[in-house]
């Protein structure tokens, strides 16, 4: 098995341009910023669609498909859409872009994502010491997994179980077992700083915890985030016990880096595996990896 290191850029997820500028939002600026990161060395690309204006969350299979038709005119990037917003009104709403975009091989997404966790996203304030709503639960009962699972596999996107604690390593599990994820697994652990506090910490520690549970499985290759803060100080260590990178502005904006674009946190990713001894993926070479035919 290759050791070369995966990196997928998390391209703008719901994030504003009033912490970073370069943050995209229309088909057109995600795409193209999508074959920068792609020239860099990413070899998976992650989005959300966003009101092309505004940069509202958006729903539309439309403004998804147009995103992932300019990327595969121009590179073979993988393509993993989010499944739709948690407060979406029922799980068929949630997926029915990816369905809609499986029909035609022009906009077929690879990876569908799953969030393997029930939580509390309600978003904190550290400065006044308060939560927002006290009140918003980010729902996923297992039947909806099941539904996520066997609909994503009926229409040909493979799962991407999101960990968002080591409970979800276990649900994980049950699934490889009960037939729904097929292994080569790829799968994305989540570390969460700032204003949410539903994940483990975005600390080396952080990501240790998950990584002492996936010891003992060695088809599961994992990619650590880190929502809200700085995934840097972590990175490298994740690239010294064998793991990927998914990093981009839809997390944080980088002030540490003068506000840097997505093209430019891959370019530095790519720098520090290269420097620790492991070469970056190529979309090709990610596909053989996670067990994706194309
Ligand atoms: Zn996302």
């Amino acid at each position: 098995m290759s050791n070369k290191v995966i990196i997928e850029v998390r391209i703008n997820e719901y994030a504003m341009r009033d912490h970073n500028p370069h943050v995209p939002y229309s088909p057109e600026e995600i795409a193209g910023q999508a074959l920068e990161c792609w020239r860099e060395g990413a070899s998976i690309i992650h989005y959300h669609a966003r009101d092309p204006k505004t940069g509202a969350p958006a729903s539309d299979p439309k403004l998804y498909a147009d995103t992932v038709r300019r990327i595969k005119d121009k590179s073979d990037l993988i393509t993993m859409p989010t499944l739709g917003a948690w407060w979406m009104p029922s799980p068929e709403a949630r997926i029915a872009h990816i369905v809609e975009m499986a029909k035609d091989p022009q906009t077929k997404p690879e990876f569908g994502p799953i969030d393997m966790a029930t939580s509390n996203v309600d978003t904190y304030d550290p400065t006044t010491k308060r939560y927002t709503t006290n009140e918003t639960v980010y729902l996923n009962t297992t039947k909806t997994w099941q539904y996520f699972a066997e609909t994503m596999n009926s229409v040909g996107v493979k799962p991407m179980p999101a960990i968002w604690a080591v409970p979800s390593i276990r649900a994980t599990q049950a699934f490889v077992e009960m037939g729904l994820f097929k292994e080569p697994l790829y799968c994305e652990l989540i570390l969460t700083e700032n204003w949410l506090l539903s994940g483990h910490p975005g600390t080396v520690k952080g990501m240790e915890a998950f990584v002492d549970f996936l010891q003992d499985k060695p088809k599961w290759q994992w990619s650590v985030m880190c929502v809200g803060g700085n995934l840097l100080p972590i990175a490298a260590a994740a690239i010294e016990r064998g793991g990927h990178i998914s990093i981009g502005l839809g997390d944080y904006a980088y002030p540490e880096l003068e506000l840097p674009t997505n093209a430019r946190l891959v370019a530095r990713i790519a720098q520090i595996a290269r420097e620790m001894g492991r070469e970056i993926a190529t979309p090709a070479e990610a596909r053989q990896m996670l067990g994706l035919t194309k």
